[in-house]
């Protein structure tokens, strides 16, 4: 190595999921998939990074998802490209692509699992590559899916074990009813004291002022024009039934007028879930409808709703509530040669237990029989085996049972049902 050689660190944003903490993420992932593979979401894979349109089109030009956080970058190509940032428009795009609206059922439900990136400033729940599970229902109209939606995710929060987590819940109107709220708000902005960058998101897309987190903007906001009392018959008639089909199913929700979110693509319904253990980063899921969006990235008109479920946070809520999903099984058995011959015979072994579906390890790098048998002690297996050449010749193994080291001389020929009937 050279002198001036250092050792590499994660980037800033990024951590690395190790094997202690694995089970967990992984059990919450698959919490997630379980209730939506149930309702007939099939599921999608898009690639990491997309053209860079997609996401200011799709996403929004006035979200600070793509003004200031977006991973983006130029290939050697001269492609523009970028990290995608969330997970709905190519899923879209896919499905699109593929043509998924014209060969199958509407809506088209898919579900997906991955990593996401915004360049955000990184603080415990919020980093610069996170993991989502998502889902979307795509091409129908129907406060049905809308409710299906929301009840899938409080299955999946639940069924970990989850109970201190709220859902708000919102309308944010269609293409008739919000242009007209629009208009009012602005005007009401327009007469208030805000920094430029702020007067200049009102003119854009002035309904994510009100989701502005800073007091004295907060302040100001008071008596601000809301959105409820603008929707249009359609928009509330259909959030009506959204709100009835959740009471009907035992879903308790909170009615969040100010829910606007950080997205442009939503219409209509729109929601959270947020755990009450995370301080600032109480997020731990959100979605909502987005009847525009296909149009937007130049497709047809298909009304489609669906949420991202976060996996990074929704760990920190177990940890919130002192939850401990199931310890992942260990090691089985452990296997300590004593020789060379030993050591051939027993890796044989190992590999048989592996094949007939029993974990099974064995010391590696040529230990000495103490530092073997710690080594064996430390992998947490039940059963170790230990066998010198001497044994071998005669045909036997020692089998010790490493909970009362008890020990037993078996023969190698039946060692392996001998252990399966053990461990069953
Ligand atoms: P969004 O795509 O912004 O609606 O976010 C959906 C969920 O993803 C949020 O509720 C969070 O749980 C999670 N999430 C969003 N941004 C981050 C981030 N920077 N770090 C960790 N989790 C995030």
């Amino acid at each position: 190595m050279s002198s001036n050689s250092q050792a590499f660190q994660a980037i800033k944003g990024t951590y690395d999921i190790l094997p202690a903490d694995a089970p967990t993420v992984l059990a919450v992932r698959e919490a997630f998939a379980a209730p939506l593979r149930r309702a007939g979401y099939g599921y999608i894979e898009t690639p990491v990074f997309e053209d860079i349109n997609l996401f200011s089109r799709g996403v929004g030009e006035s979200t600070d998802i793509v003004t200031k956080e977006m991973f983006a970058f130029t290939t050697l190509g001269g492609e523009r490209i970028a990290l995608r940032p969330e997970g709905t428009a190519s899923v879209l795009r896919a499905t699109l692509e593929a043509n998924l609206h014209r060969v199958g059922n509407l809506p088209v439900k898919l579900w997906y699992s991955g990593s996401q990136y915004r360049y955000e400033k990184p603080q415990k729940g919020r980093y610069r590559q996170f993991w989502q599970v998502g889902a979307e229902a795509i091409g129908a109209e129907d406060p049905a899916l809308d409710a299906e939606l929301i009840i899938l995710a409080d299955d999946a929060y639940r069924s970990l074990g989850l109970r201190n987590f709220r859902i708000l819940l919102n309308s944010l109107g269609d293409r008739e009813c919000r242009p007209v709220y629009r208009a009012a708000l602005q005007d009401f902005l327009r007469g208030l004291d805000l920094d430029e960058d702020t007067r200049r998101r009102a003119e854009i897309n002035p309904l994510r002022v009100l989701d502005d987190k800073r007091p004295d903007v907060q302040a100001q906001l008071v008596g601000a024009p809301m959105l409820v009392d603008y929707l249009c018959e359609g928009c509330k008639a259909y959030h009506e039934q959204v709100r009835e089909l959740l009471t009907a199913a035992g879903v308790a929700f909170e009615d969040d007028p100010k829910l606007v979110r950080g997205l442009d693509y939503y219409t209509r319904t729109t929601f959270e879930f947020v755990h009450d253990g995370l301080g600032s980063q109480s997020a731990v899921g959100g979605g909502g409808r987005y009847d525009g969006l296909s149009e937007m990235i130049g497709g047809p008109a298909l009304p489609s709703v669906g949420w991202a479920l976060g996996v990074d946070r929704t760990v920190l809520a177990l940890e919130a509530e002192g939850i401990t999903l199931d310890a992942p099984a260990t090691t089985d058995v452990f296997a300590v040669p004593l020789g060379e011959q030993a050591r051939r015979v027993l890796f044989g072994t190992v590999t048989q237990l592996r094949r007939e579906g029993v974990s099974a390890d064995i010391v590696y790098g040529g230990k000495g029989i103490k530092a073997a048998m710690k080594a064996a002690d430390r992998s947490g297996a039940r059963w170790a085996i230990v066998a010198g050449d001497r044994d071998l010749a005669e045909g036997n193994v020692q089998l010790k049972d490493l909970s009362t080291g008890d020990q037993t001389p078996v023969a190698l020929d039946v060692l392996v049902t001998t252990l399966k009937e053990k461990l069953q």
